[in-house]
């Protein structure tokens, strides 16, 4: 790795889920962080955990010994409802919500076809699962067929689909509608991840699949509460059989200890701010549009992205480290995605938004960034 310049190193930053980071003493704005409403520094979250408090700093054990509080039940009645669901379970993390479905409801007889472009911890669900792989090309449907009906000339026992409803590195959404449709063809399962878009999509934040009308066709959603919960663990919602069935088998479910009293008061006040507050929704994606706009105008080459992830793409990894640290040099901490998170030849300088970021903050930061394009030979 380092032969090829593709070593990383650990970065002390301070205030990492606020609009205004500090790195080394300095200030930075931050267009790096998944907090996309800001409710990572939200006072009333802090309040839920002080006064959970009480109840222990960590958890007593795994969920299906001692680790199943009365509170944890009544947040999955909260997630149940919230989606529309029969039932739901948290996990861990995302990671671990993702490598426990996946390998659970997997076996070696089975085939799965995973967007070439999903998160890294659905691979690693596939992989530990010993189900057929199939790698779809991204975002292609005509691709995902021919793989169906691939899987069906061999003789495959079940099949599963499984897709990000937003690509963590490109910004862009999945066509669940159509996914939908294929899935019904070909009877197939359909999983989907929604660790971008919950919170961020949708009325009361409920995500892509609400947006667009197909919630109820969707075998499996799964969240996450890292993102614009602004806390930590994830979810899994479906019907009752499916998560009774998780519950059984989920290996990253069974062998862990329960996430710590605090995070889950945290979660359930997060979630009733999620569902409330829609103008943070509406500010973001009001944001959103003009950064957009205004990178897209400038002529850098953009994703299809329609959420607050926002890259632009610049190819080579060293052209893609020096735009990274120009930015820094100029206070604007924006990380250099490269291989092996993006194919060879995509890396990119991604920026994610927030609710809070100030407008005047933003359009200071679209001129930095258009200067530097110029600056790097990027933009003509
Ligand atoms: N799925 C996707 C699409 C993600 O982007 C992430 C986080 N990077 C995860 C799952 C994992 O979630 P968590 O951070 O809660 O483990």
């Amino acid at each position: 790795m380092a032969e090829q310049d593709l070593t990383r190193e650990l970065k002390m930053v301070t205030d990492s889920a606020q609009p205004v980071c500090q790195r080394g003493g300095k200030s930075f704005l931050n267009l790096s962080s998944n907090n996309y409403l800001g409710l990572a520094g939200h006072p009333q979250l802090a309040d839920a955990m002080g006064q959970a408090m009480s109840r222990g700093a960590g958890s007593p054990s795994s969920r299906l010994i001692v680790g199943h509080e009365e509170e944890t039940d009544q947040l999955e009645s909260e997630l149940a409802n919230w989606q529309s669901s029969e039932a739901a379970l948290v996990f861990g993390n995302g990671y671990m919500a993702n490598v426990g479905v996946l390998s659970a409801l997997l076996r070696r007889e089975d085939a799965v076809f995973s967007d070439r472009l999903n998160h890294a911890s659905i691979v690693d669900g596939i992989r530990l699962s010993g189900a057929t792989h199939f790698r779809y090309r991204h975002r292609d449907l005509d691709h995902l067929e021919i793989c169906l009906k691939k899987a069906d000339e061999k003789g495959t026992r079940r099949k599963l689909i499984v897709t990000d409803a937003v690509f963590s590195m490109d910004g862009d959404v999945a066509p669940l509608q159509d996914m939908v449709y294929l899935k019904e063809r070909y009877g197939a399962a359909l999983f989907v991840d929604e660790a971008h878009s919950v919170g961020v999509i949708g009325v009361q934040g409920k995500g892509l699949a609400h947006e667009l009308g197909i919630a109820d066709q969707v075998d499996l959603h799964m969240g996450t509460f890292s993102k614009a919960f602004g806390v930590y663990g994830a979810y899994v919602t479906g019907k009752r059989e499916w998560i009774r069935y998780l519950i059984h088998t989920a290996r990253s479910f069974i062998y862990t200890t329960a996430l710590p009293p605090v995070v889950i008061s945290a979660i359930r006040r997060s979630l009733q701010l999620v569902q409330q507050r829609s103008v943070l929704r509406q500010s973001l994606s009001g944001k959103c549009h003009y950064f957009r706009e205004g990178l897209s105008q400038a002529g850098f080459r953009l994703t299809d992205s329609t959420t607050p992830i926002i890259p632009i793409m610049l190819g080579d990894s060293s052209r893609t480290l020096e735009f990274s640290q120009r930015l820094a040099e100029r206070g604007i901490l924006a990380v250099a995605i490269r291989p092996p998170t993006v194919p060879n030849g995509e890396a990119r300088i991604r920026f994610s938004l927030m609710a809070n970021h100030r407008e005047e903050d933003l359009r200071e930061a679209i001129r930095t960034i258009v200067q530097i394009g110029y600056e790097c030979k990027v933009i003509g």
